[in-house]
Order: C-alpha cells, then sequence, then structure tokens
C-alpha cells in the first residue's frame, strides 16, 4: 500500500516523501480511509506506531480539498487536544512539514509560555490549532480563539488527558465546537472511563486496534 493508493493529494504525498515515509504504517492504512471518509473513530494505539500521521494526514487533505471555499480565511477548521505541551509541540511540527506544500496554517497553543505571541498568531489566522486543555479555555474565554467552524476534533491521547485531570476541560471544549462535527479518539489504553468519554462525544465511531 502506498500514501497515493489512499488518495492522499499529491502536495501532501510530495511533503511524506521528503520527510523519508515510504509506505503507510498499520494504524495510517486502517484509519486515514475512514477519516477521509468522515467517519467518526475511536482507536487504539500507542505512541510510535504513526498514529499523529494517521489523523494529521487525512484532515489536511479534508481542508485542503475545500480550502478555496470563501470566507474560510480566519476559521479554525481542526482542532488537537493533547494532554502535555511537548506532545502538542510535536503533533504541531508534524502538521508543519506535512502541509509544507499547502497554505493550510497551523498553531501550537500550550500553558506555561506567553499567552501574547500566541494570540498575535490566532489573530493572523490559522486553519489548525493543535492545544493543551487550560491554555485553550483561557483564550476561548478572551475572544481570540472561535471554535464555531471546528469541522473536526481530534482527542489525542484520551486515556492520558483524563488521568491528568482534563475530563471536565475536555467536555468543555468539545461543547464549545459545533455539534455537527467529526470526531476521532485516539488513546494507549481504553479504559471505562475513556470509552465514556467515547460515547458522550462520537457518533456511530468506527473502532481501529493496532
Ligand atoms: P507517532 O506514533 O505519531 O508518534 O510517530 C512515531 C514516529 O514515526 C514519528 O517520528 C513519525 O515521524 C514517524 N512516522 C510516522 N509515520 C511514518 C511512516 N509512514 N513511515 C515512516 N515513519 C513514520
Amino acid at each position: 500500500m502506498s500514501f497515493k493508493e489512499l488518495n492522499l493529494n499529491k502536495a501532501i504525498v510530495k511533503a511524506i516523501d521528503e520527510a523519508g515515509y515510504t509506505e503507510p504504517t498499520l494504524i495510517q492504512e486502517r484509519t486515514i480511509p475512514l477519516v477521509i471518509d468522515k467517519k467518526d473513530v475511536i482507536a487504539s494505539a500507542q505512541t510510535g506506531t504513526g498514529k499523529t500521521a494517521a489523523f494529521a494526514l487525512p484532515i489536511l487533505q479534508l481542508l485542503f480539498n475545500k480550502q478555496d471555499a470563501p470566507k474560510k480565511g480566519k476559521k479554525i477548521r481542526a482542532l488537537v487536544v493533547s494532554p502535555t505541551r511537548e506532545l502538542a509541540a510535536q503533533i504541531g511540527k508534524n502538521f508543519q512539514i506535512y502541509s509544507k506544500y499547502t497554505n493550510l496554517r497551523t498553531t501550537v497553543v500550550f500553558g506555561g509560555a506567553g499567552i501574547e505571541p500566541q494570540i498575535d498568531i490566532l489573530k493572523k489566522g490559522v486553519d489548525i490549532v493543535v492545544a493543551t486543555p487550560g491554555r485553550l479555555l483561557d483564550l476561548h474565554k478572551q475572544d481570540v480563539l472561535n471554535l464555531d467552524y471546528i469541522e473536526v476534533l481530534v482527542l489525542d491521547e484520551a486515556d492520558l488527558m483524563l488521568d491528568m485531570g482534563f475530563i471536565d476541560d475536555v467536555k468543555k471544549i468539545e461543547r464549545l465546537c459545533p455539534e455537527k462535527k467529526q470526531n476521532l479518539l485516539f488513546s494507549a489504553t481504553m479504559p471505562f472511563k475513556v470509552e465514556q468519554l467515547a460515547n458522550s462525544i462520537l457518533n456511530a465511531p468506527v473502532r481501529i486496534e493496532v
């Protein structure tokens, strides 16, 4: 199986070629077609399996296809929620690499760093935001981050997010997004608490285990 067979745009395939990826990993092979098909997905996958590209590539594909739609310029269209700033930064870096030949813009916002530079970037307009829960809610409260136009929401490392006590924040974030959107949940383990969260957010999700 090749990335081209996964129906990814040339601009995206070129970037992944340059990143040295020769073929999709198992989670990518399974997840990418479902996401492109706009399905909700719940996937149990550890870090190291290529799960970041499994959601990042099809999200870029979906947004890229519609990027010339009018008045989309300043609207955040995809949101990835991640438990730690290290993970958020890593995901953001991957989005930047994969979107190199598109004009889709990604930014990362997390706590423990100055909020002003993050606000400046948001004000210029981005398509994709990768965020830790607390800072995301902070920026939303300050009216500099509008979640009304989110088309895809990703909850990454959901088990870790719950272990770190972010359950209420995550639920709040989801409620701030439109009800009609695509939802993707990734978790290394699937304890009951994660299943419960998935049940309350995902719509007829397809389950993937690798
Ligand atoms: P992740 O599980 O998303 O943290 O990815 C683990 C590592 O695998 C990262 O360094 C990725 O850049 C790399 N990677 C992801 N997908 C592929 C692929 N299809 N081929 C080669 N390396 C990959």
